[in-house]
């Protein structure tokens, strides 16, 4: 049985911030759509390159090729387990995607979390955001700066911006947010999976806020 956990929220809410919170409690499987896809740009494989234009300018990547990765992800892991997507779904399209995948495998989406935020403080947030260029860990230049400026504390990498984090894109980012994805929030109240937490609050009391919204759901 596979039960799935859905982070959702725009741009800069913190999804993959507080995954990583969250995975250090639980033994939910991490997945994130972002990270698998700059991966892939990054070893030069085919379907990162397909994906490349398409991230630079803030624009989803095709249904297709996210629902190929997905299926993929799938099928590597365990038969029984939970995951935790972040990033994923993000289109109506998508969504159903997924519930198809589940259903294939008897599984099931358990809750999915909706991370609100004022728009403000997303911009922020994307502005200020650093990424290891080698472990892919998440800072802030005033939220979360690392011991040393420009160094990862987990692995001595070199920090750097994200080329979709740049102003102009982080506007698209936000419009596609908007456009495509806004609409799974009404999807998934009227299924009855929906809860809420303030993601716009210092990490650790939205982590906390998050345990308490998946309660009985996360526990090993
Ligand atoms: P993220 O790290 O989740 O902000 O994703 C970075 C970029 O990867 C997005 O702006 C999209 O171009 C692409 N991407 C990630 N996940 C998806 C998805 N589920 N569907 C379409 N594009 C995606």
């Amino acid at each position: 049985m596979i039960e799935a956990i859905i982070l959702l929220g725009p741009p800069g809410a913190g999804k993959g911030t507080l995954a990583e919170g969250l995975k250090r409690s639980t033994d939910l499987i991490h997945v994130s759509t972002g990270d698998m896809l700059r991966e892939q740009v990054k070893a030069g494989r085919p379907l990162g390159l397909q994906a490349k234009a398409y991230m630079d300018r803030g624009a989803l990547v095709p249904d297709e090729l996210i629902m190929q990765i997905i299926a993929a992800r799938l099928d590597r892991g365990p038969t029984a387990a939970r995951y935790l997507f972040d990033g994923f779904p993000r289109t109506a399209e998508q969504a159903r995607g997924l519930e198809a995948l589940l259903a294939a495998r008897q599984g099931r989406v358990h809750k999915v979390v909706l991370l609100e935020v004022p728009e403000a403080v997303l911009v922020e947030r994307l502005a200020g955001r650093r990424v290891c260029q080698r472990c892919a860990a998440v800072y802030h230049v005033r939220n979360i700066p690392p011991r040393q400026a420009g160094v990862c504390d987990q692995c001595g990498g070199p920090l750097i911006q994200r080329p979709d984090d740049a102003a102009a894109t982080v506007l698209n980012r936000l419009e596609v947010f908007r456009r495509q994805t806004a609409g799974l929030i009404n999807h998934y109240a009227e299924l009855g999976l929906l809860v809420t937490i303030n993601a716009g609050q210092p990490r650790d009391v939205a982590l906390a806020e998050m345990v308490a919204a998946l309660s009985g759901a996360t526990q090993r």
